[in-house]
């Protein structure tokens, strides 16, 4: 049962969808029962058909490549991933995380490790929280594949990637990150996680870099994508 102090807390500060701002009901948590049905999934897990493997084809040799979500301008999983990355909201991450970790073991995939794609230390101090590693915990936890989080860096910092060209956004993570511990990913089926895939070029730049340091196999899993 709910003490006095719960209820008055609830009544001052009621709980509100990340997304349409409703008030949430009890049992509900982050967005409202609509909110979290209408969340655009891509089920690309399930379906075998992933938009960021073809993406990636080609450049980088995947096990798989999947993305959770479709991002859209406007939409609500742009909502989330502002929440997440601007809004000191680590726990939206660990929840989606959660999520996308339930439909992974329900396609039967799986990795030894997962790696998140680091922030610059500057970045890093910054927000006080690596918001991909966030969504690697969700999956971590739900998966039980064990999450390590000193294995690679990033090294420089780097400027925005929006509003560059493509090119310009290889050019900019060119040689940007290092393996500072080589033995946790030598023979290792890696699962490499980050936010959002837009062009794809910092995960080209980590993958690089993992399968020049002796990751057998690499999977990229990104919670959402934009195409
Ligand atoms: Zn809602």
């Amino acid at each position: 049962m709910k003490s006095y102090w719960q209820s008055f807390w609830t009544l001052l500060f009621p709980r509100i969808c990340v997304s349409c701002q409703q008030a949430l009901a009890e049992g509900e948590y982050l967005l409202c029962t609509t909110c979290h049905f209408e969340l655009p999934r891509t089920q690309s897990c399930l379906t075998g058909q992933s938009t960021i493997a073809e993406k990636f084809a080609g450049k980088i040799p995947l096990t798989t490549a999947h993305a959770y979500l479709k991002f859209q301008k406007g939409g609500k999983v742009q909502h989330l991933l502002h929440q997440l990355k601007y809004n000191n909201q680590p726990e939206v991450g660990e929840w989606l995380g959660r999520l996308f970790g339930t439909e992974i073991n329900t396609a039967g995939i799986t990795a030894d490790v997962l790696l998140a794609v680091p922030l610059h230390e500057s970045r890093l101090r910054q927000r006080g929280y690596n918001q991909s590693d966030c969504i690697a915990k969700g999956i971590s936890e739900v998966t039980g594949i064990p999450l390590e989080t000193e294995v690679l860096r990033k090294k420089t910092a780097t400027s925005s990637q929006t509003n560059k060209t493509r090119i310009e956004r290889f050019q900019n993570v060119e040689n940007v990150f290092e393996i500072v511990k080589k033995s946790a990913l030598e023979g290792k089926s890696i699962a490499l996680i980050d936010d959002v895939v837009t062009t794809g070029s910092t995960l080209e730049a980590c993958a690089q870099v993992l399968l020049e340091n002796g990751c057998r196999e690499l999977h990229i899993w990104t919670l959402a994508s934009t195409l």
